[in-house]
């Protein structure tokens, strides 16, 4: 087996997330007492292990197939998409309302971290299915989420999310798919979107698509763009959905991974217009969307953290049973394992693969926060603190999604270029995490101009006053985290007042930096905590804390000097360029 889902590392970084009390009775998390999590999680783990880990090698050798209009998921995928709409596991993160559990965020984190690592091509279609879950329970009416919502939910009908247009990718104000008035409160859509996911597919009977479209007389730009929900089918007039919208499929890609997972190009309106309804208000479609936007972007963070996690375990099996030369020492060949340069591999990625999973899972506990917290004030600075974390989450996690699944083609050596060995899979599908749901730039340039520069500054004081207290109480590596965590500060107050060209030359280096200061801080508490509670992981989880520190996050001050010194080399160097 290529993967196993680690519920011990999962379950505790979840409960470090969650803070003191909060699972028990009369905490934010009362609902997760007496075993939920952990139950929940097992049984996660057994549908991913068993049902769609044994699916994602068929599904990247076969891939999605495309004919007239119709597409057809690899051999096995329409059973297990049966049996995960069976399970419920659509449902899980949900509002009671429309048939949800309405478990936490943190809860369908850890869930969504298995389900992606054992099948990403798979589980990327429910994935964007909770963020139009989402916006529609913020924005939608009620007659939509009766008819839609409650589908989507159970897993019945699957959604998809309809932004990029050959024109329009991470630039939206450019898009050109236009609505018109219908007259009796529907619209009709016209126009063309490219790279959507799961927009056809045989796994289920309808799809709904929620598209952002341009009314005639929308303001230019970003603020004349509104949200639209157009089923592939629609009611005909026994209530049936058999009669087929004006929308379609006009072909799939051929792409570097997630084979398994068609993307789409749609077209819609060829013959007079595809009937949809408004979400929320015109022009205002935009914000809407962002409300799915927020949660797919935490939700590909955790695709990273998944496939590290997977190729991590891969890499440590492999090497060791491996055997090349002799380690230091050593009177016989040795595993590869035994090896310094090949542990430091191996530890780059375990380490690298935790302290995303941490980040992720304190973004996730923060947006459970915004929405459980009696006290306003305290929702509100939760709330700041998830779009804080947001960004350094998605971009962070797909970038180690990327480094960790390289590393391990690099310990597998030969094999692990040759398609049998399968880690060659992972690092082809984890490519796209770092583009889709807003490109890493993108992310790095909203933390920058949103987030540190845009706000109040609050969120961050917060952040690092939490910081330098977990710094204060480390009986290791303290000197590293401190100059992590003083870099970090520097660098920050550097952006509030830097030029703007400056702060833009310097964001992806800012994102590094936050996230490695964050990712060592968050790591060293949960040592600590592991310690003090004779968790059987303490010794791995305080051995990972060191070598983050001190290996990993030492990187901290000269990325601050990047930042704060770096920006003129950028700008100033266009001749390079050729430009
Ligand atoms: C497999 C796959 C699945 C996808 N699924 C969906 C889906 O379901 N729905 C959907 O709507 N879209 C989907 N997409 C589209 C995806 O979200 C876009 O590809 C992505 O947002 C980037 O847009 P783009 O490709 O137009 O790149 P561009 O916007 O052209 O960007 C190219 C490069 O320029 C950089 N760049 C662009 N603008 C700026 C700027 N202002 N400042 C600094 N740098 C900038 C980018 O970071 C990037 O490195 C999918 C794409 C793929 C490949």
């Amino acid at each position: 087996m290529t993967y196993r889902a680690p519920l011990d590392d999962i379950l505790f970084a979840l409960r470090l997330a969650a803070g003191e009390g909060a699972i028990r009775p009369g905490g934010i998390y009362d609902d997760l007492a007496d075993g939920v999590a952990e139950q929940t999680l097992t049984e996660a783990a057994r549908f991913a292990e068993e049902v769609l880990l044994p699916l994602d090698a068929i599904g990247d050798r076969v891939g999605a197939t495309y004919a007239n209009g119709a597409v057809a998921t690899p051999p096995g995928w329409r059973e297990a998409y049966a049996q995960w709409k069976d399970g419920g596991w659509n449902a899980i993160a949900a509002a009671q309302d429309f048939g949800g559990l309405d478990l936490p965020a943190l809860l369908n984190a850890g869930c969504t971290e298995i389900w992606n690592a054992a099948n990403m091509a798979f589980a990327v279609c429910p994935l964007l299915g909770h963020g139009a879950i989402e916006a529609m329970e913020a924005h939608a009416t009620d007659a939509l989420k009766e008819t839609y919502l409650r589908r989507i939910v159970s897993g019945e009908w699957t959604a998809t999310m309809n932004l990029t247009e050959p024109g329009a990718g991470s630039d939206l104000g450019l898009m050109r798919t236009r609505a018109e008035r219908a007259g009796d409160g529907a619209y009709r859509l016209f126009g063309q979107k490219i790279f959507i996911t799961y927009g056809e597919h045989d796994l289920a009977p309808n799809i709904v698509h929620l598209v952002l479209a341009r009314l005639p007389d929308a303001p230019e730009g970003t603020r004349g763009i509104s949200l639209f929900l157009a089923p592939k089918f629609l009611p005909d007039e026994t209530g049936a959905f058999t009669r087929r919208n004006d929308l379609r499929c006009a072909g799939i890609e051929h792409k570097l991974g997630i084979h398994g997972s068609p993307t789409c190009t749609m077209i819609y309106g060829d013959e007079g217009g595809a009937l949809a309804y408004l979400i929320g208000e015109e022009n205002k479609g935009l914000a809407c969307m962002f409300t799915m936007m927020n949660n797919a972007r935490l939700s590909v963070g955790l695709q990273g953290v998944a496939l590290a996690e997977r190729a991590t375990q891969m890499a440590l099996r492999y090497a060791s049973e491996r055997k090349q030369g002799r380690a230091p020492g050593a009177k016989q060949t040795s595993a590869i394992i035994e090896h310094p340069d090949v542990a430091r591999m191996l530890l780059t990625m375990a380490s690298s693969t935790a302290a995303a999973r941490a980040i992720c899972y304190e973004t996730a506990a923060s947006i459970d926060r915004a929405q459980r917290e009696r006290d306003p004030a305290r929702a509100a600075a939760a709330q700041a603190r998830a779009s804080l974390l947001t960004p350094v989450a998605k971009a962070f996690s797909t970038d180690i999604g990327n480094e960790a699944t390289s590393l391990a083609v690099q310990v597998f050596g030969g094999m692990g270029y040759i398609e049998e060995a399968g880690v060659a899979q992972l690092m082809r599908d984890a490519r796209i995490c770092a583009i889709y749901e807003g490109t890493n730039g993108i992310q790095a340039i909203d933390l920058v101009t949103r987030k540190i520069r845009g706000g109040d500054g609050a969120a961050l004081a917060r952040e690092m006053e939490d910081m330098r207290a977990i710094v204060r109480e480390a009986d290791v590596s303290q000197d590293a985290l401190r100059e992590a965590v003083e870099a970090l500060a520097l660098a920050s107050a550097f952006l509030t007042k830097a030029e703007l060209a400056d702060a833009l030359a310097g964001a992806t280096p800012y994102l590094r930096l936050f996230a490695l200061t964050r990712g060592a801080t968050l790591l060293m508490k949960g040592a600590r905590a592991a310690a003090k509670d004779n968790h059987p992981g303490a010794p791995r989880y305080a051995a990972l804390a060191r070598f983050y520190a001190e290996n990993i996050a030492v990187a901290a001050p000269s990325l601050a000097k990047t930042v704060i010194e770096g920006g003129a080399s950028v700008i100033e160097a266009s001749v390079a360029l050729g430009q």
